[in-house]
């Protein structure tokens, strides 16, 4: 079991596969006011940066689950070169109907809310995990502004306008959906460009290394019209944000 190799390469020097910087990640650990002991589950838990610096910082406890095998490795070694390894455990696994045997203070899908079918059955699984008056950390895409053209969305990677809603439009929903967003820390420019652009370095050092592989010819067509692409679509139009729910 795994995820399409392309981002198993594109993303393999990521720490976090979101438009998020360690910065921002430190943020909402601060804005959550985060307490040691607090119990976290992570769905698509990815490199694991989010459940390792948060044990570090806050002395959290945590288990993610994520399906590629390399960044689960990843997250491994991050847990041992921060020394957490005791406070945080990563499963190599599909997450999609993952609930915790222990209800947890803290549940997390953060930019993998196709696992729950969206972002309403996302809510509901995580939900399955939670102890009363826990808090749903949801990260999400949203458009910063309306692509006028179903052109534009799929420049933006989505497959239509009507994939993703505007910030006030989430947040609406969200309450919709019976939960107070009692929290938000949202990507800016900068921030997508640590998720994006980084991917560029990573594909040229490795079309360098893999000449001969079958993915060669893809990641350097990716490599040649990615820095365009982003910068006229995604970085104009889409915007990201950690939403911290509880439920009303
Ligand atoms: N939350 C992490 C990773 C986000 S990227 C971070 O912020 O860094 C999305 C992640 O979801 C990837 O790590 C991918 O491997 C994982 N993923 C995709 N489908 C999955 C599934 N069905 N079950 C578990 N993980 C999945």
């Amino acid at each position: 079991m795994d995820i399409p190799r392309i981002f198993n390469i594109s993303e393999s020097a990521h720490r976090i596969h979101n438009p998020f910087s360690q910065e921002k990640l430190a943020i909402l650990g601060v804005a959550l006011r985060m307490a040691s002991g607090s119990r976290i589950l992570d769905l698509g838990s990815g490199s694991g940066e989010m459940l390792c610096t948060w044990a570090r910082d806050f002395g959290i406890t945590g288990t993610g689950v994520d399906k590629s095998r390399l960044f689960t490795q990843q997250a491994e070694r991050r847990a041992a070169a921060l020394g957490v390894a005791d406070k945080v455990r990563f499963i190599h696994g599909d997450a999609a109907g993952y609930v915790s045997d222990e209800k947890v203070d803290v549940a997390a899908c953060v930019g993998a809310t196709w696992i729950g079918g969206g972002v309403a059955g996302t809510i509901e699984l995580l939900a399955r995990s939670l102890r009363t008056y826990g808090v749903i950390l949801i990260g999400e895409p949203f458009w910063r502004q309306l692509p006028p053209t179903q052109e534009i969305a799929q420049q933006c990677l989505a497959e239509s306008v009507s994939d993703f809603l505007t910030l006030p439009e989430l947040l609406k929903s969200l309450s919709d959906l019976g939960h107070d967003v009692v929290e938000m820390v949202l990507a800016d420019e900068d921030s997508w460009d640590r998720y994006e652009a980084a991917k560029w370095l990573t594909m040229r050092r490795w079309l360098d290394a893999n000449p001969h592989d079958e993915l060669a010819s893809e990641v350097r067509g990716k490599l040649a019209t990615e820095p365009q692409r982003y910068a006229t679509y995604t970085r104009e139009y889409l915007g990201w944000g950690v939403f911290a729910l509880m439920k009303r």
